[in-house]
């Protein structure tokens, strides 16, 4: 899970009139209403244009890459429970269906869900850091985390929560399932069998490593590759040099700190 930042400016179309008048339905029942045409409103094209670019096509939380799935809008503040952010910009994030499916309608927070209040209708796209601040839910807001505070990895792609929200957001989606480990594993062979091609070619193994790391780590900056937590983790650490300064135990390849 990574930090995703927020663009202020929502998407036209949660402003249009649909979305205006479903929300005044809602409103006097006070609850969301399901229907196609409902659901319809939070995954219009401009809407899922601007997440796909702010989430760099990955999974709000398992991260991984979604350009050959169908993605899921995920509403951090289920919209069964907080109807009235339904369409709220800052509520609205991009997943993938397995983590979607777990998250669900959970939803639990220190203090007692907010009700809407009279500032809702005007301040609905930008009220997630008040929220967060009175109610503090137990799951870690995708805008607010330190990634490298609240999660760590070792080599074969386990990850392991390092505080109580980064341990609920963990379980409640399940971040420690087998499709995850596996394909964060993968990444680690892939580059082990990528540096051996390159030694068997002839090339130095310490130039090699060093820049198949480069490669690796550079990306998580970009945001370019799945799983850029991880990748950041493993290189900040130095658990993937020393993994693979040992793989490598026969040449005489030093660890390398410039990375
Ligand atoms: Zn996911």
């Amino acid at each position: 899970m990574r930090r995703i930042i927020r663009s202020a400016t929502p998407p036209s179309s949660l402003g249009s009139e649909k979305v205006l008048s479903a929300l005044e339905l809602f409103s006097n029942k006070s609850t969301y209403h399901t229907t196609d045409a409902h659901n319809s409103l939070y995954k219009s094209s401009d809407v899922m244009v601007e997440l796909r670019k702010q989430h760099s096509g990955m999974c709000v939380y398992c991260e991984k890459d979604l350009t050959d799935n169908t993605p899921h809008v995920e509403h951090f503040r289920p919209k069964s429970h907080y109807w009235w952010l339904a369409y709220s910009w800052d509520n609205l994030f991009l997943s993938c269906e397995e983590c979607n499916v777990r998250k669900g309608d959970k939803f639990e927070a220190s203090s007692k869900q907010t009700s809407p209040d009279a500032r809702w209708r005007e301040d609905r796209h930008n009220l997630s850091s008040q929220l967060n601040e009175s109610e503090v839910p137990s799951l870690l807001h995708p805008c607010e985390i330190e990634t490298e505070l609240e999660f760590s990895f070792t080599c074969d792609g386990i990850a392991k929560a390092l505080s109580e929200r980064a341990s609920y957001t963990y379980s409640t989606v399940q971040l420690g399932r087998e499709q995850c480990v596996y394909r964060r594993k993968k990444l680690v062979d892939d580059l082990k069998i990528r540096v051996q091609e390159r030694v068997f070619e002839g090339e130095d193994v310490t130039a090699a490593v060093l820049s198949e790391i480069k490669s690796f780590y550079g990306k998580a900056l970009k945001l370019s590759g799945e799983y850029p937590s991880f990748r950041m983790h493993l290189v900040r650490s130095k658990k993937l040099s020393s993994f693979l300064s040992e793989a490598f135990s026969d040449e005489p390849w030093p660890v390398d700190s410039s990375v």
